[in-house]
Formats: C-alpha cells, sequence, structure tokens
C-alpha cells in the first residue's frame, strides 16, 4: 500500500493571510463576536459595564485589553449564577446539541453549527488526510474529549472508530484487523500500546498500519516523540485547547511550536494584571475564540507559553505558541484531565480519618503516574477512597497510606515532580 503525502498542504486560505490580511481578519471577527456578545449574554453585558467597555469603543486589537480577563476557574461560579449557564451562553439550553461536565465542575456546551471546536484544520496540519481509518483511544463519557475529534475527521473524508480508552489488548486487535492508519489520544497512551504490543511480540511496523497520531491532553519530551514515530514510523503532531473553547493551537509538519487557529484570537498575558505582554515573553495563554453561542471573552487557560512571528517553512501565516511551559496556579493537568486541589480536598473531606493529604505527580518514561499520599491511622476505607476519587476527579490514583506525621510540615496540595527533557 502506497502512504498518502502528509507533510504538505493546508486546510484553509485563512491560514496564509498576510500580516495586513489577517490584523483586518482578527479585527472584523472581534468587533462582531463583542457587538453579538454584548447584546446577547448577559453575563458579557455585566461584564462590559462593570469596565465600561462599549464595544463600539474597540477599534484596534490593543483595545481588547480594556475588557477584563475570565480566568477558568471563575467559571465554576458564574456557571452556577442562573438560566443559560449563569448568563453565559446566548441562546437556551435546549438550542444546543450537546451539555458536557468537566472536571471543575465545569459544563462545556456545544452548539450545532459545522466544526464547532474547531479542530479540522489542525488535524489536516497534523497529517490526516481523506481514507485514514482513525482509533480515537478519548474518553466519549460526559467530558467533551472523544466526540470532539469525531467532527473534524468526517470532515476530512476519514473513517472513526470511538474506541475511548482501555481495553489496550482488543484496542490493539481492532487496530490490525481494521488497518488503522491515523490515533488519536494521549502520547502517553500511545507509548502504552507500544509498549504492550511489543510484549505481545508484535512488529509494529509490519503487523500495525499507523501512519499518523494526533495526540493531546499531555506534555511529552522531543525524545519520548522520537521514539514513538520510529517504533511505528508514523507522524506525531500535536494540538493544544481545552474543553471550554475547542481548539487553539496545533503543530504541522515542521514542529515549529503551536500554529494558532484561526478561530480564535489569543493574547499572552500577565497572569495577575491581564495585561498583554510583548512577543517570545513568557505570560499565561488568553483565548478569545470567534464563538457566539458560548462567548467566553479574553478567557485565562492557566497555562503558560509566548508567541513567535518567526516564518514556518510550512507557509502558514499564523502566529505560534511556544510550547505549553507550565502552569499558572496549583492546578495541575495530570494524564490530560485538570485537577483542582479544592476538588480533592472535597473528597478528602468524607474522611474523618484523614489527617492530611497530598498528590505527587511524576512521569517515569514520559507517562504520568499519581500517588495520593494519605496521613492516617488504622485506616480501612481504602476501596471507597479510591472510588470516591475517580467518580469526583476522573482519575485513578496509587494510594499510600502513612502514619501521621510523615509528611514534611508545609506541602503542597500537588507536588509536580515531573520532567520533560
Ligand atoms: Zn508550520
Amino acid at each position: 500500500m502506497t502512504r498518502k503525502d502528509r507533510t504538505e498542504g493546508i486546510y484553509s486560505r485563512k491560514e496564509v493571510l498576510d500580516e495586513s490580511e489577517r490584523r483586518q481578519y482578527y479585527l472584523i471577527q472581534l468587533k462582531d463576536l463583542l457587538t453579538y456578545a454584548y447584546r446577547y449574554s448577559e453575563d458579557v453585558k455585566k461584564r462590559f459595564d462593570r469596565a465600561q467597555f462599549q464595544p463600539e469603543k474597540f477599534k484596534s486589537l490593543s483595545d481588547l485589553k480594556h475588557i477584563p480577563i475570565l480566568k477558568k476557574k471563575e467559571l465554576i461560579f458564574l456557571q452556577s449564577m442562573g438560566p443559560r449557564l449563569g448568563g453565559l451562553l446566548t441562546k437556551d439550553l435546549g438550542e444546543l446539541r450537546r451539555i458536557f461536565l468537566s472536571p471543575g465542575p465545569i459544563f462545556d456546551p456545544e452548539d450545532r453549527s459545522d466544526d464547532y471546536w474547531g479542530w479540522t484544520e489542525g488535524f489536516y496540519a497534523a497529517g490526516y488526510r481523506t481514507g485514514d481509518v482513525a482509533q480515537i483511544t478519548l474518553n466519549y463519557h460526559l467530558i467533551p474529549a472523544g466526540l470532539m475529534f469525531e467532527e473534524p475527521l468526517k470532515n476530512l473524508g476519514c473513517a472513526v472508530i470511538p474506541a475511548g480508552p482501555g481495553n489496550t489488548a482488543s484496542q490493539l486487535d481492532i487496530m490490525q484487523k481494521l488497518r488503522v492508519t491515523g490515533y488519536v489520544g494521549s502520547p502517553s497512551y500511545l507509548m502504552h500500546l507500544a509498549q504492550k504490543a511489543e510484549e505481545m511480540g508484535l512488529n509494529l511496523r509490519k503487523d500495525l498500519f499507523m501512519e499518523v497520531a494526533f495526540v493531546t491532553g499531555e506534555k511529552f519530551s522531543e525524545k519520548m516523540r522520537n521514539q514513538i514515530e520510529k517504533k511505528f514510523d508514523l507522524i506525531m503532531r500535536q494540538g493544544y485547547g481545552t474543553a471550554d473553547v475547542g481548539c487553539i493551537g496545533y503543530e504541522c509538519y515542521h514542529k515549529t511550536g503551536l500554529h494558532i487557529a484561526n478561530r480564535c484570537f489569543v493574547e499572552i498575558c500577565h497572569p495577575d494584571t491581564g495585561i498583554p505582554l510583548k512577543d517570545g515573553e513568557v505570560g499565561e495563554i488568553v483565548v478569545t475564540a470567534f464563538n457566539k453561542t458560548y462567548p467566553l471573552i479574553r478567557l485565562a487557560t492557566g497555562d503558560l507559553s509566548y508567541i513567535d512571528h518567526s516564518p514556518c517553512p510550512c507557509g502558514r501565516s499564523t502566529p505560534r505558541l511556544g510550547n505549553i511551559v507550565g502552569r499558572v496556579d496549583t492546578t495541575a493537568r495530570i494524564m490530560g484531565m485538570f485537577v483542582y486541589p479544592h476538588q480533592v480536598e472535597q473528597v478528602m473531606s468524607r474522611f474523618e480519618e484523614i489527617k492530611r493529604w497530598q498528590i505527587e505527580v511524576t512521569n517515569p518514561e514520559g507517562i504520568d503516574e499519581m500517588t495520593l499520599y494519605v496521613e492516617a491511622t488504622n485506616f480501612r476505607r481504602e476501596d471507597e477512597l479510591l472510588h470516591t476519587f475517580r467518580e469526583r476527579i476522573k482519575l485513578r490514583p496509587t494510594l499510600d497510606v502513612l502514619a501521621p506525621g510523615t509528611l514534611p510540615p508545609q506541602i503542597r496540595p500537588i507536588e509536580d515532580k515531573r520532567q520533560w527533557d
């Protein structure tokens, strides 16, 4: 079977606008969004009024800074403030296609428009082409991860196997029997699949047919990428986004950072003041997706990165985000899921025997591992604790029960010891 060329081409003309066309494009999209959102979203109106910002005042891109940033964490509270997700939505819930629930808890609405989450150009850039058979190994239950990636694949003319997470042996069996060419999921799970397949005596290049992998939700090292690409003989590229807004950026063949998606405007801001920083400076990613249904204007993602305007050999003219260099606060993204200390605290409060706790995250071999340390005497409800933890946080830690006084006096709720390169 001849292999497809996955290294060239673009999906949309918007990817190659020149500088002045791009500025004009952003201006029109933003002006339109701000005007609409101010009119139809109660929350946006309140927020703009409080900041004495009127959409008519929006004349240049730098005027955006007059709108206060919206921290992702605020969504938890705002959404509980009344109908239409606390006035954040411009439509009634019944007019949507789906409503998801992410940890936080935060509701993630999806309307009925084509490519709502905006990943199609990113999948093309990553190397997906018409005729691919893609296996999606992300969760389809309540969170948007799995379903979010169905639409770009449909748009590109690919078939999808909605495998969901887990069942590694059957995942590999499907990959073999259906000659799956594309993987969608976390990088660590792809590595796990490779390890399992090798243990089973499979030859990854001969017995499997993988040519492209779209990975997301986790950081990984270039060493790990190289290993995976070599093992399977595939191209692995990543996408960056959130469950609130969908696609924010994606890599092209040349791995020069994350091309910012044409569906949003991205600023890098000082995490405390919300003031935009200069190109190249590290700050918080603040995103405004051109989404009139759920206008999260200037959403601060909590992720840290910087902007790079240098040209890319692929020909796309979009600015790029450098790698995601870290998180603003203590919230950690573990195995692709956000873990909030206050949510862990809620779980722990059901177990009065537990005096103190701490989560430690490591990533041996590039795969996230989470250990939950609890201090307790004669603790007997280990299964119940793990069950509750999994139910609320959606992750399964290794539990380590310690005698009271074992943990150091001053501890961070989530100790992130992961290393990348
Ligand atoms: Zn590029």
